[in-house]
């Protein structure tokens, strides 16, 4: 595709009504059927057509397997030019910026994390964390005398985790799938909150399992279609989340990439997502997977969860949201 010259032009908030209107209503254009992720089926269910920027994602049930994946989504370059250019736009309320409330989070979060591995996974000696954002995860490892690697796309952030935080080198903007590898053989891959922004988990699964050392583990936490985000409502259905997990779904995903459950917990802790997944695996084969909650549980559990005509978080709310974006007020 080419682009013209308004496009060249990152639209930050300060960019005109028109311009934000425009790379809106564009979007719309941009998203491209593909199917099922994980087994390659075409056919499917419906789950919620609309995301909450009323993007015609199409949440949908494979037929094939039962995973509940965006059916309509944006293609690589698409997805760069989205976070790039409009964005920033959309999330009119959480600006680009770095602000010390992210940071002091993010903190929360890196030592939370840690507390958390160390309950089931006291040693370790080398940490890769894929989507590392602000760095304080493995600034805490590396604390605790791991060596650090991680990947991160996020200017802000990457530029806070090298300097800020003195992680320099061991963190970097190559995409994890295609990137350099670390230098040292993780015994530990983590993964908050990545797999789900992700057009394909299982390349990025099967890369982490090729550099793993063999007894190693791999944390991986998700949002949980099944979980308790009513609080969420239809923000939960958002453009930037090209899957939605289950537990079965997502063992099952992990079995594809050569992995097997250990252990799954899930977080009910202040500050933490309340639908929060996570999964401790390793290498090996899995024995009998549970099947995945069929369409009629699922379009039910969604349906509850959604509160679709809420004035507090459902599409209402997020059409003031988007006039608001649009209006750069
Ligand atoms: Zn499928």
């Amino acid at each position: 595709m080419t682009l013209d010259g308004a496009d060249q032009t990152p639209a930050m908030p300060s960019s005109s009504i028109w311009s934000r209107a425009r790379s809106i209503v564009r979007l719309w254009g941009e998203l491209e059927e593909r199917p099922c992720p994980l087994c390659g089926s075409a056919e499917r269910w419906p789950v919620v057509r609309y995301e909450r920027f009323f993007l015609p994602i199409e949440v949908a049930m494979c037929r094939g397997c039962g995973f509940v994946y965006a059916a309509r989504m944006f293609d690589a370059a698409g997805a760069e030019r989205f976070y790039q250019r409009t964005y920033a736009d959309l999330m009119y309320d959480r600006r680009p910026d770095v602000t010390k409330e992210m940071i002091d989070s993010s903190a929360h979060h890196g030592r939370f994390h840690l507390d958390r591995i160390n309950e089931i996974v006291p040693k370790f000696s080398g940490v890769l964390d894929v989507g590392a954002g602000f760095g304080h995860f493995l600034a805490e490892c590396r604390a605790q005398g791991a060596q650090v690697y991680g990947s991160e796309p996020g200017d802000d952030r990457l530029l806070y985790a090298q300097k800020d935080l003195g992680l320099g080198e061991a963190v970097t903007v190559e995409p994890f799938e295609t990137g350099r590898p670390p230098p040292f053989a993780p015994d530990l891959v983590t993964m908050f909150h990545t797999l789900e922004h992700l057009l394909d988990p299982l390349v990025v699964l099967r890369r982490a399992h090729q550099l793993m050392t063999p007894d190693g583990w791999l944390v991986v936490e998700v949002p949980d279609l099944m979980g308790p985000w009513a609080s969420h409502g239809v923000a939960f259905i958002y453009i930037g989340h090209c899957t939605y997990f289950t537990e079965a779904s997502l063992t099952q995903t992990l079995a594809k990439a050569g992995f097997v459950v250990r252990h799954v917990t899930r977080a009910a802790e202040p500050g933490i997502y309340p639908a929060n997944l996570r999964v401790f695996a390793q290498k090996g084969e899995p024995g009998p997977i549970a099947p995945p909650p069929d369409i009629d549980a699922v379009r039910a559990h969604v349906k509850a969860h959604l509160h679709a005509w809420s004035f507090e978080n459902g599409y209402p709310a997020w059409t003031l949201k988007l006039v608001k974006a649009v209006l750069g007020v």
